[in-house]
């Protein structure tokens, strides 16, 4: 396998073969992002594609998952996508998902029935990153949709069946924007219903435009409690059918992880148990959902 520059996976992929089809993310401008700052976005010939795979099959004995990368591997065009999917299934019967970062705005790109077809040739997940539901806050971030093109997006991936992963991002309206932030972040995640969502910690990159925006004051980073605070208000105000939740990523003060809604309120009692022993926070009402 050839492999550029560093690359990134959901945690979740861990075990994955990881095949780039793409270097670098097309957008490359989220204002928190230094994942591929380094990168100049390009999608890579199909051949080389197809090449990376027959040595894989050659090197590895059972492959049972495979996650196309970089940052948003969707966006290549569906007949190339179609390509390699059919070439996985050649090559790896065995490989049982195949999973996919996409932005929102390759979604919208497809067609419902181009989503169908990649579904029916193992698209097994998508990877979008949600990272805030508030329009004030996309933008701010410069994550290059809007709240309702995300919305658009999340729903086009559930209707065509294909399992949805979407991430959210605490902190990242800072002290300002953090009752916002939990708020619409919940209203869309309600929305859009995914299959799963991961809740991460903002934390600040070098080399990106937050960093910059941080050494000049012009945006503050929430504490500990204050990331609780939010959770346990993004989660409150969370409705969803069935939802495997987990915050616990190494960027996460605490672990958490359950399935929405039955876990709710175990969620929100650790979460209290958290704020009243190691913050001495008070809220009569905080168990009440
Ligand atoms: S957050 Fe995603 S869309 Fe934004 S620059 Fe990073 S990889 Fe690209």
């Amino acid at each position: 396998m050839r492999y550029e520059g560093v690359v990134y996976r959901p945690p979740s992929e861990a075990n994955s073969l990881i095949v780039q089809v793409t270097i670098g993310c097309a957008h490359n401008k989220c204002t928190f992002c230094g994942m591929y700052k380094g990168k100049k976005f390009r999608i890579r010939k199909i051949e080389e594609i197809l090449e990376d795979l027959i040595q894989a099959r050659n090197y590895y004995s059972r492959v049972e998952k495979i996650f196309l990368a970089d940052g948003d591997a969707l966006c290549l065009k569906t007949e190339d996508l179609k390509q390699i999917l059919y070439k996985i299934r050649e090559l790896f019967p065995e490989c049982n998902r195949i999973g996919i970062y996409a932005t929102p705005k390759d979604v919208l790109n497809k067609s419902l029935e181009e989503l169908i077809e990649l579904r029916d040739l193992g698209l097994g997940i998508i990877y979008m990153g949600l990272e805030s539901g508030s329009e004030k806050i996309l933008k701010e971030i410069n994550k290059g949709v809007t709240k309702e093109e995300m919305i658009m997006a999340g729903k086009k991936v559930k209707e065509s069946k294909i399992p949805l992963s979407m991430t959210l991002i605490s902190g990242l309206g800072g002290k300002e924007n953090w009752k916002k932030h939990a708020l619409e972040s919940a209203e869309v995640i309600s929305t859009i219903d995914p299959d799963y969502l991961g809740l991460l910690t903002l934390m600040i990159e070098d080399g990106t435009e937050l960093r910059d925006k941080l050494s000049k004051d012009e945006f503050s980073l929430l504490n500990p409690k204050e990331i609780m605070l939010e959770t346990k208000t993004m989660l409150q105000n969370t409705y969803v059918t069935n939802c495997i939740f987990r915050s616990n990523h190494a960027s996460n003060y605490v672990a958490l992880k359950g399935t929405l809604p039955q876990d709710k309120e175990i969620l929100l009692n650790k979460i209290y148990e958290i704020l009243t022993t190691e913050y001495n926070y008070k809220d009569e009402n905080f168990r009440i959902l």
